[in-house]
Formats: C-alpha cells, sequence, structure tokens
C-alpha cells in the first residue's frame, strides 16, 4: 500500500513550468507537531506520518511513493518593482492529493533545501518562521479564513546562518494550488501565450473540479473572464475577511497572492492590537504600501497585474479584452464593500441593510483610531455590551477618551433597538464574528523565543489550542486575550528568510 495517494497535475504541464528537485536531507528529523485533523482529511494516516517513516518524508528525507518533487516558477512584482523571475527558492511541491472533500491540494515541503530558483538563499527555513506560519495560518482557518494549512513542522537538527546561527525546520504547507498572480506574470512577461493559455486551462480545470464552490467558471461561455471574475470575487472576499479580524499580510507582493484566494506567505504578517488603518508591521515596509488600510488597493493593483496577463485570451481584439479586463477589475469594489461593510455591520450586531448601520462602523472605527482602542478587544467586548448595558464599562475602557465610546454607544443601541433582535441573540451572533483570540504579536514573540532559546515547545502547543477556538470565551487562558502593554503600534515583524 502506498502510504499517500498522490495524484499529481502540475508536473503535466510544459516543463518550462518546474523544475524537478528533491528536497535535500537534513541531519537529524524531529516532528515537532502534527496535524492529525487535516491528515486525516487529505487522506493521509496519521499515525504514519508520525511515525518514523513519515517523518522522513516531512523532514524531505524521504521521497514517498508516488511523489514528483519539483520546485515551480513565478515571477512578481516586489513592493512595485517587477521580478521576472522567482520560483520556489526553500520549498519543494512534492506532489497533490485529493482530500475527503474532493478538493485538490497541494503538498509543499517549505525549508527543503535549495533549488534552481535560490540565489544567493540557502533553501532553508528558520525554526521561528516555521512556527510563526504553523500557528497563524492554523489561526486563520480557526477563524474561518481561506488560507493554506499547515500540515506538520519538524525540526531539522541542522542550523541556520541568518543573522546569528539558528535552528532548522521545514514545514509540511497544504494549498489548493500555489498558482500565484506571479505564475502568470512570468509567463506573460516572456511573450509566452501558450504557457499563459496552459496555466489558465490548469487553474480552470481546478476551479471546474471545485463547480460546487465556483459555479461561476463551469457555467461560463467566457472561461477566461470566468477565471479572472473568480479570482476577483475571491480575493475581495479574503481581504475583506483580512480586515474584520485585524490582519496585516505585511508583503502582497504578486507572487505573494494566490489566485485560489487562500492566504499565503506568512512572513511579516500580525494582527493589529490598536486600531489604526495606517499600520504596518513589516520592517522593510517602510513607506506602508502593505499597511492595513491599504490592502484593499493593492490586491485591486495585484489583480489587475493578473488581468494585464490574461488580455490575450479575454478576446481577439484587443480593445475588446481591455474592456473586458476593465468589467472584471470592476467588479473589486463592489464585491469588497459588500463583504467589509456587511461584515463590520454583523460585527455590531446589525444587519448591513438597516439604514445607518454601515455609518455607524465607520464612525465606531474613527473613533477607535483617533482614541486608540484595541481592534480585537473593542468588538469582543461589545458583545457583552449588547447583553448587558453595565458591561460598557468594559469598553469605554479601551478608549483614551472613555466619553468616546459613550457618544457612539447611544446611537448604537437605538439602531440594535431598531434591529429588533433579543439581547441575548444579538450577543451570540456577535460572538461568533468577533474572535476573543487572535495570534497576538507579544504571544506569537513569547512562543517563538521559548521553542528557539529553550527547544520549550510547551507555549507553542498552549497558543495553538486556544486559537483553535478564538471564538469561544476561555477563561483558563484569558491572558492570551489580553492587548500588549502600550498598543503594540511599535511591534516589528522580518520577513525571517
Ligand atoms: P518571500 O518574500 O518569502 O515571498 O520570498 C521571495 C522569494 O525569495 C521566493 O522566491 C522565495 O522562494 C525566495 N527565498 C526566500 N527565502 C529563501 C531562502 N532562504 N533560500 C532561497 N530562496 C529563498
Ligand atoms: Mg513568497
Amino acid at each position: 500500500m502506498t502510504a499517500i495517494p498522490f495524484d499529481n497535475s502540475y508536473v503535466r504541464l510544459p516543463d518550462r513550468f518546474f523544475s524537478r528537485r528533491a528536497p535535500t536531507p537534513v541531519a537529524a528529523p524531529r516532528l515537532i507537531r502534527l496535524n492529525r485533523a487535516l491528515a486525516a482529511n487529505l487522506g493521509m494516516d496519521p499515525d504514519w506520518l508520525a511515525g518514523l517513516a513519515g517523518v522522513e518524508m516531512l523532514a524531505g528525507n524521504r521521497v514517498p511513493e508516488g511523489a514528483d518533487p519539483i520546485a515551480t516558477v513565478y515571477a512578481g512584482h516586489q513592493f512595485g518593482n517587477f521580478v521576472p523571475q522567482l520560483g520556489d527558492g526553500r520549498a519543494v511541491l512534492i506532489g497533490e492529493v485529493i482530500d475527503r472533500d474532493g478538493q485538490r491540494r497541494d503538498i509543499q515541503l517549505k525549508g527543503a533545501g535549495p533549488t534552481s530558483f535560490s540565489r544567493r538563499g540557502d533553501g532553508r527555513a528558520a525554526l521561528g518562521p516555521v512556527l510563526r506560519e504553523y500557528l497563524v495560518s492554523e489561526a486563520m482557518a480557526a477563524l474561518g479564513i481561506p488560507t493554506t494549512r499547515a500540515l506538520a513542522a519538524v525540526a531539522t537538527g541542522d542550523q541556520v546562518l541568518r543573522e546569528t546561527r539558528l535552528p532548522g525546520a521545514v514545514l509540511a504547507r497544504v494549498a489548493a494550488s500555489h498558482i500565484r498572480v506571479g505564475t502568470f506574470q512570468y509567463f506573460a512577461a516572456r511573450g509566452d501565450a501558450e504557457a499563459v493559455r496552459a496555466l489558465a486551462d490548469h487553474a480552470l480545470a481546478l476551479a471546474l473540479a471545485l463547480a460546487r464552490h465556483y459555479p461561476e467558471a463551469s457555467s461560463a461561455e467566457h472561461p477566461y473572464r470566468a477565471l479572472l471574475d473568480g479570482v476577483v470575487a475571491r480575493q475581495a472576499d479574503l481581504v475583506a475577511a483580512w480586515l474584520l479580524v485585524g490582519f496585516v499580510h505585511g508583503v502582497m507582493n504578486t507572487d505573494n497572492m494566490s489566485v485560489a484566494g487562500e492566504t499565503i506567505d506568512y512572513g511579516p504578517c500580525a494582527f493589529l492590537d490598536d486600531y489604526d488603518p495606517r499600520t504596518s508591521f513589516s520592517s522593510i515596509d517602510a513607506h506602508g504600501r502593505y499597511a492595513y488600510g491599504q490592502q484593499p488597493g493593492i490586491a485591486l493593483w495585484n489583480l489587475t497585474r493578473l488581468a494585464e496577463t490574461l488580455l490575450p485570451l479575454l478576446a481577439e481584439d484587443e480593445a475588446a479584452a481591455v474592456e473586458a479586463a476593465e468589467a472584471a477589475l470592476a467588479g473589486f469594489s463592489p464585491r469588497f464593500e459588500a463583504a467589509y461593510r456587511g461584515g463590520l455591520a454583523h460585527k455590531l450586531g446589525l444587519s448591513a441593510d438597516l439604514d445607518g448601520a454601515v455609518a455607524l462602523a465607520d464612525d465606531l472605527l474613527a473613533r477607535m483610531a483617533g482614541d486608540q482602542a484595541d481592534f480585537t478587544l473593542t468588538f469582543r467586548r461589545l458583545c457583552d455590551a449588547a447583553e448587558r448595558p453595565e458591561a460598557d464599562a468594559g469598553v469605554r475602557d479601551l478608549f483614551v477618551d472613555p466619553t468616546v465610546y459613550d457618544g457612539w454607544a447611544v446611537r448604537w443601541r437605538e439602531l440594535l433597538a431598531e434591529g429588533g433582535r433579543n439581547p441575548t441573540a444579538t450577543a451570540a451572533a456577535m460572538r461568533a464574528v468577533n474572535p476573543a483570540f487572535i495570534p497576538r504579536n507579544h504571544h506569537v514573540e513569547a512562543m517563538i523565543a521559548a521553542a528557539v532559546e529553550r527547544a520549550d515547545f510547551g507555549p507553542f502547543e498552549e497558543l495553538l489550542a486556544v486559537l483553535s477556538r478564538p471564538y469561544d470565551d476561555q477563561p483558563a487562558h484569558a491572558r492570551y486575550a489580553e492587548a500588549p502593554e502600550g498598543g503594540g503600534a511599535d511591534y516589528r515583524t522580518f520577513c525571517g528568510t
């Protein structure tokens, strides 16, 4: 019996889409964490994966039967500058499986050693960034946000040289696909129209297999336009979902945007503490290109780059193709606004079509920004306030000037009354969309320090467990819900490559 039922499709694309490359073995693989539920959903035996052969596979020391390891090529706009060739420099796609829901999923080892796209990099990953990606991607999944998933983290027993020597690790990552906007750009920039078409057909085939989720692709008379429409819609929904939980991706280069609409590449990402739409945490994002509030605009900019690559497929004649692309891109803002505005209204226990709900939400955000209110705590405490007006005290405390909240709450209560739902039902609905727990930066850093400096994985396990139930009050773990001293605005993240 083969351990993993691989069914590889990307390798059937032309040779110039990838380079074949097995992972480079590591010194002493040791399993840090296996995502057993995900493994089972992928049709893999968790016990086998946790055993000797499984851990060797997850570390890249053994190529399992049916795997066909490759590094894929792509290009990308990095901070607005086009780089004609990037590619998987430290990740190897070992193969694809069909999961229990009938969905195709890529299994990729990140930190699996050099590939032909490594440039000057070592192809490896340090333990800290691997644990960060594992934790944050699983937290995103638990929040209900489309994302790549973490199947396993394995310590390599090797060291990687960054600013200092650090313990190495490999992350086994699972994605609906690893096709990026930059993958299309790579071929389009080389004038390889045939490859763009093959890639679009491949992406369409993936979408068609998912016709249940993306009916637009299956019924379409113009399949490439439908593909673009689908990517636009998924990206609009994704960025709205990010904003609604305070997520800052941090490096929305076109090579880090998946056409499957999943959050991908958790490098310098972080969650807001105090609400300020200008927040950018990444040390390399000096001008705030990828700040929290810039994310919808950047998503549309990236989608415009994707649309450009598809022009030759959209219509025979250029003017008609441009018109089709513009029409598809014009779908972004209404879709985003509906998802974001509707989501904000729900966070306040209101229906988006209630007159005044959207303006009320905007007013609250402006007040939060002016008074350094913690994003997650404000919305979570509003759930209590919806149930019991005495709980206003907890929300007021979050504003530098508590009366700024009082002025807003009057109108909120009027709208809640108009909505006509009973307070208990309102609070329950609000708790289902306002998480109590997000991966707070100060806890993520403490978790990483414990693992890297003391080989103590207790905090990682505990934080992971708490974040797997983000919408439940977990009184025993209340400290993980607390905001950092000082509001967190001075927090910095690093790409950690
Ligand atoms: P990122 O900013 O993480 O999206 O990475 C940008 C590019 O650099 C991608 O093509 C990566 O594969 C590559 N890269 C990042 N870190 C390394 C590394 N340690 N070794 C080789 N390539 C890397
Ligand atoms: Mg990347």
